[in-house]
């Protein structure tokens, strides 16, 4: 068997594995990264799909843990490149992948399986275990081959009182400890955090707190998946006697479904719409919204800068439910700020107990290495720290060293009678996604965007005659981002008459262009420190 991450190793997103038996292929989760400051204007990152081309008819079902976007928001891109994958997971985690297939007019075929249920898909025959998770319905898979039996946790914790009482199933992972499992892939974002996460429910006083002490509206924010926190809020709104409302198109979207499917439960008469709920009392009024993470279309961030329908008032109470996911302290930060400038009173996981995270740390990861005595382990779901934190977690129960594996996104490793080898690698970059089409940016893009933002751009038209090959008229320059003086622009016109002079005989001018833009690209680093994305028109008199 052949197990190649294309994505989720050495960064906390577009997990996705690929399992490889018998010329057939078993891929579990095609999620999406969210990019950072220095990929401006992308809107995810997704795995590179191109070792799968050409053997795409070969791909027996894609299996997803749960639905976080880190997990499924590929799916889409590549049910584009084959419609007919089966797509199999838990029931929650299809209702979420079905409204977001919709949104690209794809229906996807979906097999529905839960935890306890074992189905053959090709020669791999497969297992779903319970893992417990910030959204419902997470599973484990453990895969069997004639190569050996592999067990991929998924995102997962073990909260011991969850609200659904659907733990962890580590009667399950022991039971496959006896089996004897030949790749142990555990989850790796909280590995660098010592000991054992508080239960979901150890968040209700501080809940309550704010329900019963807010002086006006309290508006909630948190993810629009996590199930449990929001049922959270909803029954201690319900305690203190306040309606709510869900604000935003994906919270109302994920909301709905949850509730249909008999996931969220909310009680008769205490769901309204947001104007309704503008009219009511403010102390008996809670807004549900997405937005946490301080993103700035989001409608808290909205409301934060007075540009939403409903008006933040002195004395209202925000609530942030919800992680600071890496990368994004920065806006959150602002966004308290901005908040707080409204006259809000804002409750955060830095100043009240209103967050645990949905990942294990390294006490309960112990556990599961002790219940599963894995022969090989290949830490996943993590930045390069955190894979080496669990590795190292894996070689204090008594795994060996030499069988525990820290590779990037790419490396393939082959699996043989329980002896697992690090055996070559294959394509795994990143493909930026706009406006729904993969690859509309490429690293050669964003980097002309970032120095657009640094360095701004030159345009520069001249006017040639066409038989002396000389200016007819001062060239004319567009500086934007940059305000070149007098002098500096009499220097580029003498750049740009001598490159000109050695291009007589180019009848396409286009040799010439792009000699006078690196000309003046070099002289711009040299003389003005900047290196503008430079564009140059010739045009014939
Ligand atoms: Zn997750």
């Amino acid at each position: 068997m052949r197990i190649v991450a294309l994505g989720g190793l050495g960064e906390i997103g577009r997990n996705m594995t690929v399992f490889e038996y018998g010329g057939k292929l078993l891929i579990v989760d095609c999620g999406v990264l969210f990019p950072e400051a220095h990929q401006p204007g992308v809107d995810v990152i997704l795995p590179d799909f191109s070792y799968l081309r050409g053997r795409l008819d070969d791909i027996v079902g894609l299996v997803l843990t749960h639905g976080h976007e880190d997990h499924i928001g590929g799916v889409p891109y590549l049910l584009k490149e084959r419609a007919d994958i089966p797509v199999i997971s838990a029931k929650l985690t299809l209702a979420f992948l079905k409204t977001k297939l919709q949104e690209h007019r794809i229906n996807g075929k979906m097999v529905h399986v839960k935890e306890g249920d074992r189905r053959k898909f090709g020669p791999f025959d497969l297992e779903f275990l319970a893992v417990n998770h910030s959204i419902p319905d997470g599973l484990a898979v453990a895969i069997r081959t004639p190569a050996g039996l592999v067990l991929e946790t998924g995102d997962f914790k073990m909260d011991q009182f969850p609200l659904d009482k659907r733990i962890t199933d580590l009667a399950g992972f022991a039971r496959l400890g006896e089996e004897g499992v030949d790749l142990f892939m555990p989850d790796s974002t909280n590995a660098e955090v010592p000991g054992f996460l508080a239960a979901e429910a150890d968040l209700i006083p501080a809940i309550e707190n704010v329900m019963r002490t807010a002086p006006r509206r309290v508006i909630v924010s948190s993810f629009a998946s996590h199930v449990h926190r929001i049922q959270q809020i909803i029954d201690s709104a319900h305690k203190y006697n306040r309606k709510i409302a869900f604000v935003g198109r994906s919270m109302v979207r994920n909301m709905t479904t949850a509730r249909e499917l008999g996931y969220l439960k909310i009680p008769r008469g205490m769901l309204v719409d947001a104007k309704e709920l503008e009219k009511m009392a403010p102390d008996k009024a809670v807004l549900i919204c997405t937005g946490s993470q301080g993103e700035p279309m989001a409608a808290l961030a909205r409301m934060a800068n007075g540009d939403h329908a409903i008006d933040l008032t002195e004395g209202d109470t925000v609530l942030l439910a919800s992680s600071m996911v890496p990368g994004n302290e920065t806006s959150i930060w602002r966004l308290i700020n901005d908040l707080t400038k409204q006259g809000a009173n804002v409750v955060h996981k830095g100043n009240a107990k209103v967050h645990v995270s949905g990942h294990a740390s390294a006490g309960e990861l112990v556990y599961c290495y002790n219940l599963v005595r894995p022969r090989n382990v290949l830490p996943v779901h993590g930045e390069h720290r955190h894979l080496k934190a669990n590795a190292a977690l894996a070689v204090r129960t008594g795994v060996d060293p030499k069988n525990v594996f820290i590779i990037e996104d790419g490396t393939t490793i082959d699996l043989k009678d329980g002896v697992a080898k690090i055996s070559g690698s294959v394509p795994a970059g990143y493909v930026y996604v706009e406006n729904m089409v993969a690859g509309a940016a490429t690293e050669e893009s964003l980097q002309d965007r970032i120095r657009l933002a640094e360095d701004g751009a030159l345009t520069v038209l001249l006017i040639v005659n066409p038989d002396t090959g000389k200016l007819e008229e001062d060239p004319e320059f567009f500086a934007v981002g940059f305000a070149p003086t007098k002098k500096d622009l009499e220097k580029a016109t003498g750049i740009v008459e001598k490159t000109l002079v050695s291009f007589r005989g180019d009848k396409t001018g286009q040799g010439a262009e792009k000699a006078i833009s690196e000309g003046l690209v070099r002289w711009s680093d040299r003389a003005l420190r900047r290196k503008p994305v430079t564009t140059v028109i010739i045009v014939e008199s």
